[in-house]
């Protein structure tokens, strides 16, 4: 049995316990040997390892998570706004629903929880969908316009918010899939494969469009067959959007004159320390004075679909149109960062730009999970009104893993 969603079996004690937890980063290394000893052991028992550390972990992040929306560094009052204050509120009943689920201990209880994580994932997409309403509310009730709102607390807030919400959804996306289809996500991929397949990608989405033949994307390395431990997703989510933005700005720059379009070049470097991704386009760079805008999630410089950062009914990042959600390069740079890595762009004015994708390739490298600062007075007050718990809170949920630390 699944319980509801509901604030009302949320007693204070737990949240109270829970906000002031902290939590436990993962390394590629770990999430992958976890994942390895799940899939060797052909017994399902094997499952009670991650489960039992989501049924711990998850409700600490996700309490991260409610603390950002309710502390004093939310800017513009943001969190006071209606559809903030729904994100929070759903986001405490997924705890609701997470520490009422006992600890699964056998495999009856292991299915319990992973049913009730896969009703938490669909949450936890809606609620980020969620935030474009809650910016499209801000928006209204200032009067402002987007461009208000490139500022760098908005960017901090959304890159911490944004950066333990990849968290959330990798922790349970990779047991789901371990659960599910018997393999996970971190897993040995060849970088050279997710860069084509992202070209090929980017491509189509390019001509779909633009109703016409998309520049080429010359891929150019000296060794193929690297092999490298990370989520195929998020490096081909990140190469994406960078190639993506490459053959707007190609095509925006050279679409007037006649002749093809010059090619957009792709270089993969391997190095001890890091797999480099430079992509060089001719699409006209970027000026010095819009470059600090390129890291905003509000901004984009899209003039065919101003609005499109505020639609809410968008799925997959695939699914995504060429361009004018203006998320596209701040999401690659923080997933790129989210182990180790980084992204940064170099611009040329009135020639082109270069765009340099670092992969680390050190696998210990914990997740890179936001400092979240102190709770607001009025969420304090919030959960001052919140009941007590009819048990004393088992110090076990919020323990550290010992299951997990066995193997690791
Ligand atoms: P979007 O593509 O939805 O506009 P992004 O976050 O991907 O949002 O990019 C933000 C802005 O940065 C773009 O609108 C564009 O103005 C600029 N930009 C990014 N990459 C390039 C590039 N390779 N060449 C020129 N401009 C770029
Ligand atoms: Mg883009």
């Amino acid at each position: 049995m699944i319980p509801t969603p509901s604030l009302r079996a949320l007693p204070k004690d737990v949240i109270l316990k829970l906000a002031c937890s902290k939590t436990t980063p993962l390394s590629l290394k770990q999430i992958f040997t976890i994942g390895r000893h799940v899939l060797e052991h052909k017994d399902r028992k094997a499952l009670l390892i991650p489960a039992q550390f989501l049924h711990s972990e998850l409700p600490i992040r996700l309490s991260q998570s409610v603390k950002m929306i309710n502390s004093d560094e939310m800017p513009c009052g943001m969190g006071s706004l209606p559809s903030f204050r729904r994100i929070s509120n759903r986001i405490l009943e997924d705890i609701s629903v997470l520490t009422q689920i006992s600890k699964p201990n056998n495999l009856s209880q292991e299915e319990n929880f992973t049913a009730s994580l896969r009703i938490l994932l669909k949450r936890h997409r809606y609620n980020m969908l969620s935030v474009g309403q809650g910016f499209k509310e801000l928006l209204e009730s200032t009067g402002k316009r987007t461009t208000d709102f490139c500022g760098e607390e908005f960017q901090n807030f959304f890159d911490k918010f944004y950066t333990m919400n990849l968290g959330t959804r990798l922790l349970i996306g990779e047991h789901l899939s371990l659960h599910d289809e018997g393999r996970n996500l971190v897993q040995r991929i060849s970088p050279l494969l997710v860069a084509e397949k992202a070209a090929k990608d980017a491509k189509y989405i390019f001509e779909k469009h633009y109703a016409c033949k998309a520049p080429d994307i010359n891929i150019w390395t000296q060794k193929k067959r690297i092999h490298t431990l990370y989520v195929e997703e998020n490096l081909h989510r990140t190469i994406f959007e960078v190639l993506k933005n490459s053959l707007r700005a190609t095509y925006e720059f050279h679409h007037q004159n006649k002749g093809p379009l010059p090619p957009v070049k792709l270089i993969m470097a391997d190095g001890d320390e890091d797999v480099t991704f430079k992509v060089s386009d001719q699409g006209g760079g970027i000026s010095t004075s819009e470059m600090p805008k390129i890291w905003s999630y509000v901004h984009s410089s899209s003039h065919h679909s101003p609005d499109i950062q505020l639609k809410e009914d968008v799925g997959h990042y695939m699914e995504l149109p060429l361009h004018g959600f203006g998320h596209g390069l701040p999401f690659a740079r923080l997933t790129a960062r989210y182990f180790g890595g980084d992204l940064s762009v170099l611009s040329m004015e009135g020639y082109g730009t270069d765009t340099y994708i670092h992969l680390f390739r050190e696998d210990s490298c914990p997740e890179n999970l936001p400092k979240v600062s102190k709770l607001n007075e009025e969420f304090e007050e919030f959960v001052h009104q919140l009941g007590s718990s009819q048990h004393e809170c088992n110090d076990e949920d919020v323990d550290k893993y010992p299951a997990v630390r066995a193997i690791l």
